[in-house]
């Protein structure tokens, strides 16, 4: 058989534990075989970040400006915990933290849906992406116990020295009180990574936030959506057949309750956090959820939303059989792979992508799954496989 061609690489971002085992698999059994794989590959397991300082991070997330596509595997996040267990020099941050920060994007995330794999919410039928603006609010809030009487102002100082004040509260008694900010440019940059993915995917765009009550904050969110939206993209919304949508963020909440799903939701970091594991968790499970982070440039890094699986890398090492699942991974190739032949024209690489996904779901549909899958699957004679022979099973229907 021909093997499928490729022009430009993807960059290939390789992690740790269970998820990288996984990753060799999936190449070996479900890529090498079909594709003559073109990758720039980065090592960011934790081992070789520690060798370079991190450096391979972020050469890793300059090349995902260069190429526009990457394809990453879960990484640890060190803790003192992964400081001690493997002897860092440092406790260096998040890589996707790194990698978000070098694209400023934002990050899509989505339930991958199949039969057998039921959303709690009985009239969700198709998948809500969740997108969710990472940059700023509470997570870069400053707060203050209070501990007797007095008053507490916001301050601003201009580069003149001049001063505006506002009084956020006069206290006559102990209390807690918290300062937080955001930036407009992350906010536009947010704004065209949610149109741009909502025109990418042929989907409505949602957003809401609380702006009758934040007539400032939260309303300078909704004026920033609005007015990119008038001026850039107004048009290519209409042509395309979507539509954009802005509510209060307790009316999106009700409506999304009662929707059968197919749009995006953008929200603001601390709603996005809270939502996304709500929607995930109603659809089924991390395992099968996919996540794409899209700079305002174009740029798409595509990953799963789970993390390493420590405790089944644990027994792997000790012998023992693991059943972990590998859709979500599985799913950030084909998202990659697609992506790529797009970009390329390159149309045999997209309909690959297609008969992947496909064979996934077709593998799972007929009953075969790892065990996360077949604890919660209302197909009543799941066959359990463990990690390598779910992936050899996909493999066998690809051929
Ligand atoms: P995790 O790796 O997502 O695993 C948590 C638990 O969820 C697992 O123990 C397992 O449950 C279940 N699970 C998750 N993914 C699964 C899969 N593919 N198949 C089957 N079961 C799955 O989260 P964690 O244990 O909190 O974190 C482990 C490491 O991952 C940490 O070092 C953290 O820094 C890192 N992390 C990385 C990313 C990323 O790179 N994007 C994201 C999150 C966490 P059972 O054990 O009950 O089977
Ligand atoms: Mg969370």
């Amino acid at each position: 058989m021909e093997k499928i061609k490729m022009t430009t690489p993807i960059v290939e971002m390789d992690g740790d534990e269970m998820t990288r085992i996984l990753w060799k698999m999936i190449k070996d059994h479900l890529l090498l075989p079909f594709i003559d794989l073109k990758t720039e590959y980065y090592d960011l397991g934790l081992e070789y970040r520690d060798q370079t300082n991190d450096q391979v991070t972020i050469d890793s997330a300059n090349a995902a400006k260069k190429y526009k596509v990457a394809v990453k595997c879960a990484t640890i996040t060190p803790n003192a915990a992964r400081v001690k267990e493997y002897n860092l020099k440092e406790m260096w941050k998040s890589p996707n933290g790194t990698i978000r920060a070098i694209l400023d994007g934002t990050v899509f995330r989505a339930p991958i849906v199949v039969k057998g794999i039921e959303p709690c919410v009985k009239n969700w039928k198709k998948p809500i992406t969740i997108a969710r603006h990472a940059y700023g609010d509470v997570y870069k809030g400053s707060e203050m116990k209070i501990p007797g009487a007095g008053k507490v102002e916001l301050v601003y100082t201009a580069e003149d020295g001049s001063e505006t004040r506002e009084l956020v509260h006069a206290f006559d008694g102990p209390g807690i009180v918290q300062g937080m900010h955001n930036i407009n440019k992350s906010i536009e940059s947010f704004a065209r990574s949610c149109f741009n993915y909502a025109l990418d995917t042929k989907q409505d765009l949602w957003f809401a936030t609380k702006d009758t009550i934040s007539k400032k904050y939260d309303h300078t969110f909704k004026d920033i959506f609005q007015e990119i939206f008038e001026k850039e993209y107004e048009e290519k919304f209409s042509k395309a057949g979507i539509t954009y949508f802005y509510t209060l963020i307790d009316d999106a909440v009700a409506r999304v309750m009662k929707s059968e799903g197919g749009y995006i939701w953008a929200c603001k970091n601390y709603d996005g956090d809270v939502m996304s594991d709500m929607v995930s968790s109603a659809f089924g499970s991390l395992a099968m959820m996919t996540s794409v982070l899209v700079s305002p440039d174009g740029d798409y890094e595509y990953e799963a939303a789970h993390g390493t699986v420590q405790r089944h890398y644990y027994k792997h090492l000790k012998g023992e059989e693991t059943s972990t699942n590998s859709v979500a991974t599985i799913f950030a190739w084909t998202g990659a792979l697609r992506k790529r032949g797009e970009l390329d024209g390159n149309k045999e690489l997209q309909a690959f992508a297609d008969r992947l996904e496909k064979a996934t779901i077709d593998t799972i549909e007929s009953g075969e799954m790892t065990k996360d899958l077949a604890l919660i699957t209302t197909n009543p004679n799941p066959v359990v496989l463990n990690s390598e022979d779910f992936i050899k099973a996909i493999a066998k229907r690809l051929q």
